[in-house]
């Protein structure tokens, strides 16, 4: 069936053109003014290919900039910090005590590239179909840099004011270096507190209703390392006692069988209490016992048997390249294989590495941390304050929904304030079927129902927080 036929196939910024009237607008579509500007800024911001290389960072800051200028910001509160090709922007909001440290609110305006002749759609013009607005970036991570962003204007147009100041700190080169990341952490060093647009968010059944709201407070490190091992080589015909290939084969295996000790933190055992009752029943009694008695050899053996939860109880790390020899008649001369690792917030990259050393037990393998610029991992602390008013906020819009901290697998921005101390929590305001995901793949799309009750959602977390 073709999917023309039976879809509106009107790009977005056709259809924002039309007077409102004209509009056969989805019954998905926001109705809300606030919802209403968190989809012109979404598909102002799609349109804009924010992709590494292409310079066009600074182009979308104008265009946010021109909008906070409009809803009420002084020029003077915000600033744009170019840095090579691509740059920061700041907004800040200033509350009644100018003296408090700030509240952060972190998004980012960079996105993944994406090839146009891969999609079905042109990736960079934004399309509504079927109740969803397709593009790059339409959910990571211009969904959450929209919906906080419509948020905040509106608070701003009527008049509130935090207790304390709000600042908008929104990145551009997360999905690469996190330089901009970097130099915006310490620029914003003297924050009390990360409120991540980019991470945590609701999930939805098949049905379409919600059964669970993440947290993200922790991310584990991600780390690779490259193993090493030289040979004199030599003659094919002519084996000595050593093989570098063999070395490495046998030093990969180690790697492969070892299982770093488990640990529980208090991230993690809230984690496994709270996503329990939704769990998979065969599990779903091992991550009981694993979070009540962490020694339950029976609960370790069961998690770790099973890819979704090996990593939430344990460092992980597994070869994943291997490349050696230089011809099928020679003995190699050398031999590397890389190792990547996601490690346990509060293990240090070189812990790790002395404990791949220790496992495969070779000292003619030299074992080197490939640094990309990622930071030693640590978790926030589940604060009372933030975790009551995002209960206020959630439950708001879904009544009695499970609400479960968590770490993510890999890093996002919250990284670079964390490493500073600052506590970070990932409070998206996206919810979404597993199967609707397709952040960094082709035809990246985000519900439009999510919209209104998103930029609510932020109100409410920000009222409660900062009142
Ligand atoms: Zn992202």
């Amino acid at each position: 069936m073709n999917p023309i036929c039976r879809s509106f196939v009107i790009p977005a910024v056709l259809l924002a053109a039309l007077p409102a009237a004209a509009q056969a607008a989805p019954a998905e579509a926001p109705a809300t003014p606030a919802g209403r500007e968190a989809l012109a800024i979404l598909e102002e911001a799609v349109a804009v290919p924010t992709v590494a290389g292409r310079g066009q960072v600074p182009v979308l800051a104008g265009k946010i900039r021109e909008r906070l200028l409009s809803a009420g910001f002084k020029a003077d509160e915000v600033s744009f910090t170019p840095l090579g090709e691509t740059g920061y922007l700041v907004a800040r909001y200033p509350g009644r005590d100018r003296k408090a440290k700030p509240t952060l609110i972190i998004a980012h305006m960079d996105v993944v590239e994406a090839k146009p002749e891969d999609w079905e759609r042109d990736p960079f013009t934004p399309v509504i179909e079927d109740g969803y607005l397709f593009g790059r970036g339409s959910l990571d991570n211009k969904a959450g840099l929209s919906m906080s962003l419509a948020a905040v204007m509106d608070l701003r147009r009527k008049g509130w004011v935090p207790a304390h100041d709000l600042v908008l700190a929104f990145s551009g080169d997360e999905e690469t270096q996190m330089a901009t990341t970097a130099a915006m952490a310490d620029a914003l060093s003297n924050a009390d507190l990360v409120l991540n647009a980019d991470a945590g968010g609701g999930e939805l059944d098949a049905a379409g209703k919600p059964f669970a709201y993440s947290v993200q407070a922790g991310e584990k490190t991600y780390a690779d390392y490259r193993f090493t091992v030289t040979d004199p080589g030599g003659h094919s015909s002519r084996p000595g006692a050593t093989n570098a290939i063999d070395a490495m084969s046998k030093a990969m295996e180690k790697v492969w069988a070892y299982h770093f000790p488990v640990k529980l933190s208090p991230l993690t055992k809230a984690y496994l209490e709270g996503s329990a009752p939704s769990a998979p029943a065969e599990v779903a009694g091992a991550m009981r016992a694993f979070a009540s008695n962490p020694d339950d050899a029976q609960a370790i053996a069961t998690l770790t048997a099973r890819p979704d939860y090996v990593g939430i109880i344990r460092t992980t790390c597994v070869p994943t390249m291997i490349e050696g020899g230089h011809a099928p008649n020679a003995l190699p001369q050398s031999v590397t294989a890389n190792v990547n690792c996601r490690i346990f917030p509060g293990t240090t990259r070189e812990q790790v590495r002395k404990q791949l050393a220790t496992v495969i037990a070779n000292p003619e393998i030299t074992i080197e941390f490939i640094d990309n610029g990622t930071l030693d991992s640590i978790e926030s602390p589940l604060r009372e304050d933030v975790m009551g008013a995002i209960d206020k906020a959630v439950h708001e819009r879904a009544p009695g929904l499970a609400i479960v901290p968590g770490m993510s697998a890999g890093a996002t921005d919250s990284m670079h304030f964390r490493a500073k101390g600052i506590p970070a929590f990932g409070v998206g305001s996206v919810f979404m079927r597993a199967d609707d995901e397709f952040a960094h793949g082709l035809n990246e799309r985000l519900p439009l129902a999510t919209l209104d009750p998103g930029v609510k959602q932020w109100q409410t977390l920000l009222k409660t927080l900062l009142n």
